[in-house]
């Protein structure tokens, strides 16, 4: 029987005025109904992946019954193009690619090339990168820089082969994660970042290794709780492992000091190494909620715009692009979603006020869809 856990019940309802009425230039300085602008925008280019991490692609879910979107289905690289041109518009200064793997995204180059090109309200280059398991980035790292990307981010869960292929599902080894980093750093793609998301009693054990090995290198190795995302990965509160473990277990090994945010809206606290030899990120997504600064919006493969990542729903911009709205119709759209925008769901994790939306029992968008 061929499945579809993901998308996503049905578009919201676009606000009156999004449809066409009262339609505005972009201000360039949106901000939603908890008074936080639009300042990210993440955007999934393919809901696939050579990878089945047990977290986010479980393979008896994702099997080979699973229907991925058809191609007809996808936002074309044109029409990302131009979303993504109208969301700067409208605020955003940084833009991060991810998926599936959008790496298997056909001609991603000639999308990177097209996005570097765009500037921000403040006419500064856009802070563009992007989230790939690094399985392509030996072979394509130059090509990537040589379009445009200033920076990448890795995901490498495990050090230790044999868990790597576990945790991967689809037998990649970790040899061929580093090669990639290491291509990537040699192309120039800085500042690297390494996650792992860690699951207690799965790749705990592999916390100290991980750190000694990105230890003193240029590369900054996050720490990620893994999160009650989607609904196909079975989470349970008892794999979190708290980022304050991940810290005393490092620190056991190598003593660490607090080092102050980069900015307001860092999702990660910073931790340097007390003998200089670089710093650590952790990202308490489960443990410590950090809405009130969550300035991200979310396009997805197929062009809904999601306010959160644990959002059931999402406002389908791809159908407004297609009936030929005009740009100015379409900043208007996004400017009435995310004046909209009141969701705050970590936050408001296990307690009553979790809206309908985003409760457990609803059928939250999955990780591979909407991209982290
Ligand atoms: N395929 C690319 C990759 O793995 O980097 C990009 C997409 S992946 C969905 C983005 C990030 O989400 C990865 O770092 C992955 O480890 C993380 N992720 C997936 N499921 C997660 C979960 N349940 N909790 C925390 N992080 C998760
Ligand atoms: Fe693929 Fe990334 Fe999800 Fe792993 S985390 S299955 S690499 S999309
Ligand atoms: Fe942002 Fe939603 Fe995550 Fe809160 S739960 S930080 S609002 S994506």
């Amino acid at each position: 029987m061929s499945r579809r856990v993901i998308p996503v019940a049905d578009a919201r309802t676009l606000p009156p005025e999004a449809a066409g009425a009262a339609v505005r230039p972009p201000s360039g300085e949106v901000v939603d109904a908890l008074a936080r602008p639009l300042h990210d925008l993440r955007i999934s280019v393919t809901d696939r992946c050579n990878f089945r991490c047990v977290y986010c692609m479980p393979r008896e879910v994702f099997d080979k019954n699973y229907q991925f979107l058809p191609h007809a289905a996808l936002l074309s690289l044109e029409e990302i193009e131009r979303l993504a041109r109208l969301f700067v518009a409208q605020g955003v200064t940084k833009i991060r690619l991810t998926g599936g793997e959008p790496l298997l995204r056909k001609n991603i180059e000639f999308l990177i090339e097209r996005l570097a090109t765009l500037r921000t309200v403040d006419g500064e280059p856009l802070d563009l990168t992007l989230t790939t398991n690094g399985s392509l980035l030996a072979r394509k790292a130059r090509a990537l820089r040589d379009a445009g990307l200033t920076r990448v981010t890795v995901s490498l869960d495990a050090l230790d082969d044999t868990l790597f292929r576990r945790m991967n599902d689809a037998d990649f080894a970790v040899a061929d994660v580093l090669d990639g980093i290491e291509a990537a750093q040699a192309v120039g793609l800085a500042p690297l970042k390494v996650n792992m998301v860690v699951k207690r009693g799965t790749n705990d054990a592999e916390i100290v290794p991980m750190a000694r090995h990105f230890r003193g290198s240029d590369v900054t190795l996050r720490f990620i709780e893994y999160m009650d995302v989607g609904t196909s990965n079975g989470w349970n509160m008892t794999e979190v492992l708290p980022s304050a473990d991940v810290v005393a277990r490092i620190a056991e090994h190598f003593p660490l000091v607090p080092l102050e945010p980069h900015s307001a809206a860092e999702t990660a606290q910073r931790w340097g190494y007390a003998d200089g030899a670089g710093e650590i990120g952790v990202i308490s997504s489960v443990t410590r909620a950090f809405c009130g600064n969550c300035t991200r919006a979310r396009l997805s493969t197929e062009g809904k715009l999601y306010l959160c990542l644990f959002a059931s729903m999402g406002y389908d911009l791809r159908t407004i692009v297609r009936n030929g709205a005009s740009d100015d119709a379409i900043s208007t759209a996004i400017a009435r979603i995310w004046a909209g925008r009141a969701d705050r769901y970590s936050q408001l994790r296990g307690s009553a006020a979790v809206p309908a939306d985003t409760a457990p029992e609803a059928r939250r968008i999955e990780m591979s869809y909407i991209g982290g």
